[in-house]
């Protein structure tokens, strides 16, 4: 069956001796193999179109339980920019690879909307470490292991939230909270708020504070190595590799 579908490209096998095997991230399946014939010849129509982190729409021959095979791509969106600076270009790997873990585990298709938006605002110059910790908040929907930053896990207070409790999974209220580690202030706004953004949405953001940014990002660290299979990367880490 012939059709279309938007894709990005989360990792390519070399296949014989001109071919690749794609893993692509689709707006309508999920992630599928699609092979691609002949791609790596210099002439190829294919060629351009059969990288990691190609977005395009994609025309396959789709086949529900095996490979499919490209017919043809056209370029949404290049990431011009990401691929123009070290430091977006290995923010977006990064998503890229944590996305595709979070896909062995559940693949559900709105992971591709938020893998698309977070490419595009790393693209157009938004915090990529933000960024990062807006997805990696995100996905723990999808593992099942979500926060909730709404109100009290403990007595379900929506006003006076002071700390996120890890064995709970969500915040505490001043009444409920009585020992173990206190968020600061500024850092329990901000991660409420990032679990709170539409990232198809949001035009502008920055780290103002460093500190903060840390905070949040350890807390989603041990987070995730307490709750999850999956190791995420600091992201003090991530520039050094
Ligand atoms: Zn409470």
């Amino acid at each position: 069956m012939q059709l279309k579908t938007k894709g990005i490209v989360l990792y390519e096998t070399p296949y014989g001796e001109t071919s690749k095997i794609l893993n692509v991230l689709t707006e309508d399946f999920g992630k599928i193999s699609i092979i691609s014939k002949g791609c790596r010849n210099i002439k190829n129509k294919l060629r351009g179109v059969s990288n990691k982190m190609n977005y395009c729409e994609y025309t396959i021959s789709y086949k529900e339980n095996g490979i499919s095979t490209m017919i043809e791509g056209n370029t949404i969106n290049s990431f011009k920019n990401v691929f123009g600076d070290i430091k977006k270009s290995i923010y977006s790997f990064y998503l890229i690879d944590l996305i595709n873990q979070v896909l062995n585990e559940n693949n559900d298709k709105e992971l591709f909307y938020l893998l698309a938006n977070s490419l595009i605002k790393i693209n157009d110059g938004l915090s990529p470490e933000l960024i990062s910790n807006i997805v990696e908040i995100n996905l723990l929907k999808y593992l099942g292991v979500s926060l909730n930053l709404d109100s009290c896990v403990n007595c379900g207070n929506t006003s006076d939230l002071i700390t996120i409790d890890l064995n709970n999974g969500g915040c505490l209220c001043k009444n409920c909270y009585h020992d173990g580690y206190l968020f600061q202030e500024k850092s329990l706004k901000l991660i409420i708020l990032l679990s709170k953004i539409d990232l198809g949405k949001i035009k502008e953001l920055s780290i103002t504070d460093n500190d903060v940014f840390k905070e949040i990002d350890n807390f989603l660290h041990e987070y995730y190595s307490h709750y999850t299979g999956i190791y995420l990367n600091k992201k003090d880490n991530l520039m050094k590799i």
